[in-house]
């Protein structure tokens, strides 16, 4: 059996002839595709839609948790009471906080929830976006600081009014990992979950390397419809993070939507980053991470992390050049773009 999977877009190739085909169902959740392909012959189709289902269910339930689009989801409560008021919180909001806050402190504070108010001041999603003044960037830039989100147990606040919270570079791999966690409840042990780029594999419990069965096609990041290169894996999390998702050019420079807390503009060293991890969390909140972190101090958190692969491509000369750490190096295969 072979199978494709196209980070951002994901196609499958054909199975083996005794197979029905793996069943794939599309949505859109947490304003983005979400693609579901289940190959499991030994269950009954009608099941495993009902299955998937619970997964779409799933999906939008964290993000009626986790968005920041409304002032009533459990993080828009917590940043509309910003500075004033202590917001109780459930165990998985709490969970992906706190892991969260961990990565800040593991990066220096270059990977913040707290960025909401940069994220706003870009407005990366407006039909219109604008590079915001130097002093706007200031005063948002002073707004962001992760030491000033408190967690104790399951009660959150932050400590000043204008502070903002915003879960995009974590909450979609979480909601991959719960819906793996629902397929394999009910018996699935084959299925890919795509939300938005962030890829879960279960294969038959293997862990990423240790098996070839899914190939992952790489989008190239300058070349829409072309693919850099592909490398072939087992179970896990796969994320991409890059400067050509959401993006905006104005004077001949690119601006996009991952930001440097200590500048408060994109940030600058690299064009993308692959992170292959045991689960979809993981990868998700590195592959932002190590894109801020850069070239050098990002592969050096590659490389003194267990269980973590990955990917950096930046711009030489005009030219993309890739760094990929040792777990890839046999793996991954560049196409002749
Ligand atoms: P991703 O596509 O997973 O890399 O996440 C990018 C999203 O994460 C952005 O659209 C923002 O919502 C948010 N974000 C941007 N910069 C940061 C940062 N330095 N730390 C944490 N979240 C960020
Ligand atoms: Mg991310």
């Amino acid at each position: 059996m072979r199978l494709a999977v196209i980070l951002l877009l994901l196609v499958f190739a054909s199975c083996g002839s005794k197979d029905r085909g793996p069943i794939v169902r599309q949505s859109t959740v947490m304003e983005t595709f979400v693609n579901i392909a289940v190959y499991d012959n030994a269950i009954p189709p009608e099941r495993i839609n009902t299955v998937i289902d619970s997964v779409f269910w799933e999906m939008s339930r964290i993000e009626g948790i986790m968005t920041d689009y409304s002032d009533t989801s459990q993080v828009g409560r917590i940043n509309t009471t910003a500075g004033r008021d202590t917001i109780p919180v459930c165990d998985e909001l709490a969970y992906l906080i706190g892991r969260s806050l961990e990565y800040s402190l593991k990066s220096d504070g270059r990977f913040d929830i707290s960025i909401g108010p940069l994220v706003k001041g870009w407005d990366f999603l407006s039909s219109d976006p604008r590079v915001p003044t130097p002093i706007q960037i200031r005063t948002m830039r002073r707004l962001v600081d992760y030491r000033k989100v408190n967690i104790k147990g399951n009660r959150i606040w932050l400590a000043s009014r204008a502070m903002r919270i915003d879960l995009g570079a974590i909450a979609k791999g979480f909601a991959v990992d719960r819906s793996l966690a629902i397929l394999a409840r009910n018996g699935i042990s084959r299925a890919l979950v795509d939300l938005g780029g962030n890829l879960g594999v279960v294969w038959d419990g293997k862990r990423p390397f240790e098996s070839d069965i899914v190939e992952i096609l790489i989008r190239h990041p300058r070349k829409p419809g072309k693919f850099f290169g592909s490398f072939r894996m087992g179970g896990g999390g796969v994320s991409t993070s890059g400067d050509y998702q959401r993006y905006f050019v104005h004077d001949g420079i690119r601006y996009h939507h991952i930001l440097d807390p200590t500048t408060g503009y994109p940030a600058k060293d690299v064009v993308s980053v692959t992170i292959i991890a045991d689960d979809a969390t993981t990868a998700d909140a590195l592959s932002t991470m190590v894109f801020v972190l850069g070239k050098k101090k990002g592969m050096d958190y590659i490389l003194s992390h267990d269980g973590v692969e990955g990917m950096i491509v930046w711009e030489e000369d005009g030219q993309l050049r890739y760094e990929l750490s040792p777990g890839l190096i046999n793996r991954f295969v560049r196409s002749n773009d």
